[in-house]
């Protein structure tokens, strides 16, 4: 498995689940709709969830104080992205040690700093170049390289105010807004999905934390000007009857 540089990231969380994100970054996944295991265990993050709940809980006391599975409903309850990231973790670290299989490994597992720029076909193989001018080669690839970094607008990188990408740069816009004199600022907000509702949030939580600014307006924008859904999984027996949109009315229109 090839990784870009870490940089005290961890494998496991993946880039949206980041244990030094954001703690206001929020899942828009209740609780009951995750599970590594799928609909094998549904209820798999749950039980991680009472189980780790003093991991957890030492980070966000707030939530865990009144944290009582029995009494909340998990179909309306949305946690910080960052718990998400230390169960994700955790399967990780649970699947490392089973392909050990106590000492006799499955197979061979190797994880590779590295930052693959290319992969080109050459002999029915695949080499892959790296972007340190290395090489390997594999019989076959997958790639699963998830959500990458915006290289649009380039002419505007390095210009003062513009971030082509909160996620990896959360530290420099803190820096940025906590300088920042006038009274009054203004941004905008490419973006009115998941990453656009965390920017938002982030770029409210500084503004707020510098006394200087007294007024602030925050924009978003988006093609579509669509917001992300919120997913909770139906309750057993309460799925709604359809009006509109059912099979009788799609096949009638089509
Ligand atoms: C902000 C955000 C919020 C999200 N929230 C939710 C949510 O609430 N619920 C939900 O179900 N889904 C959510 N998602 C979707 C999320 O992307 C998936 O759930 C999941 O994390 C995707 O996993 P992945 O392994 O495909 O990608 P990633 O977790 O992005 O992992 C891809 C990895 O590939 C590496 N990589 C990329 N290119 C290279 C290269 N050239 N060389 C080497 N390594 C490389 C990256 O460094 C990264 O670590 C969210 C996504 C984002 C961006």
């Amino acid at each position: 498995m090839y990784e870009r540089a870490l940089a005290g990231r961890t494998v496991g969380a993946g880039l949206p689940y980041q244990l030094t994100q954001s703690r206001s970054n929020i899942m828009n996944d209740s609780i009951n709709y995750i599970s590594v295991k799928g609909y094998d265990e549904p209820d798999h993050f749950m039980v991680w969830l009472e189980r780790e709940k003093p991991r957890w809980g030492a980070l966000f006391p707030e939530i865990a104080s009144g944290f009582d599975l029995k009494k909340i409903n998990p179909g309306g309850t949305f946690l910080p992205r960052i718990i998400v990231g230390m169960y994700l973790d955790d399967a990780y670290k649970e699947c490392l040690r089973k392909i050990d299989n106590g000492g006799k490994p499955l197979f061979k597992f190797q994880l590779i700093e590295k930052d693959v720029s290319d992969v080109r076909k050459e002999a029915g193989k695949d080499m892959l170049i790296f972007a340190d001018g290395t090489q390997a080669h594999s019989h076959f690839t997958v790639l699963a390289t998830g959500n990458v970094e915006n290289i649009n607008y380039k002419e505007l990188a390095g210009t003062p105010g513009y971030f082509a990408y909160h996620y990896r740069h959360e530290d420099a816009i803190r820096d940025y807004i906590a300088d920042y004199k006038k009274p009054e600022i203004k941004a905008l907000i490419l973006g009115t999905r998941l990453a656009g509702v965390d920017g938002t949030v982030l770029l409210n939580d500084f503004i707020k934390a510098n006394p200087s600014i007294k007024s602030y307006k925050l924009t978003m924008t988006s093609r579509e000007g669509v917001i992300p859904m919120v997913r909770v999984p139906p309750k057993p027996g309460s799925t709604g009857n359809l009006k509109h949109i059912n099979t009788n009315n799609i096949n009638a229109a089509i």
